[in-house]
């Protein structure tokens, strides 16, 4: 999709402050840190949309940005942050939850994964959790950057292996740093709209 217009609309925490005008949504998650805002900032084509690296402790809210007047991205806070306390990961995942499991807009999340490592334990029980309720996953894993192409293949194996991937849903390498996947990243979305 050539992506000429992208506009934060609102930080939501409830289901009655989202969006009513019904367009398709794709949902955005991942581990903190792994590069979810950066992906977001690559696929829209913006400097700083998505603010990367934001720290825990902050209000975790889902954050959606309007696109072409045609679609929307949520941005899931992420997970895996040690420091956070249990009564803000309960929080958490009952926002998260309550969005992911009811939401009829929404067409597919995207869950964003570090090409060089092993799925967390974290990551494998939001895939689980996700093909649970039927939810189309795209896997992305970035960083791939990071790595020599010629590994790709096998750290993309273990990807797959680790989370199980179901053969329905697409796994993108990925990086922000080259653009690499972007255009992959862009036509799993389409398909799924
Ligand atoms: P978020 O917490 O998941 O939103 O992660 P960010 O997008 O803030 O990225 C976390 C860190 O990883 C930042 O220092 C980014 O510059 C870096 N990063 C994100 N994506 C990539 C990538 O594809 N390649 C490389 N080399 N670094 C990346």
């Amino acid at each position: 999709m050539k992506v000429t217009k992208s506009d934060f609309i609102i930080s939501a925490v409830k289901p009655d402050q989202y969006p009513e005008d019904d367009l398709p949504e794709i949902a955005l998650a991942g581990r903190s840190n792994v590069g979810k805002s950066s992906l977001i900032n690559t696929l829209l084509n913006r400097k700083n949309l998505a603010r990367t690296s934001q720290k825990p402790g902050k209000t975790q809210t889902l954050n959606f940005y309007l696109i072409n007047e045609v679609l929307y991205f949520v941005d899931v806070p992420g997970y895996g942050f040690a420091k956070v306390s249990k009564k803000e990961r309960e929080a958490w995942g009952k926002m998260i939850e309550t969005y992911l499991a009811n939401r009829e807009d929404l067409r597919a999340v995207i869950l964003i994964v570090d090409l060089r490592h092993s799925p967390s334990n974290d990551d494998v029980v939001m895939y689980d959790w996700l093909k649970h309720y039927e939810i189309p996953v795209i896997v992305v894993a970035t960083k791939a950057d990071k790595i020599p192409k010629g590994k790709w293949q096998k750290h993309l194996k273990v990807v797959r292996e680790t989370l199980k991937v179901e053969p329905t849903d697409q796994l993108v390498v990925f990086s922000a740093q080259t653009g690499k996947g972007k255009e992959e990243v862009w036509s799993a979305i389409q398909s799924t709209i």
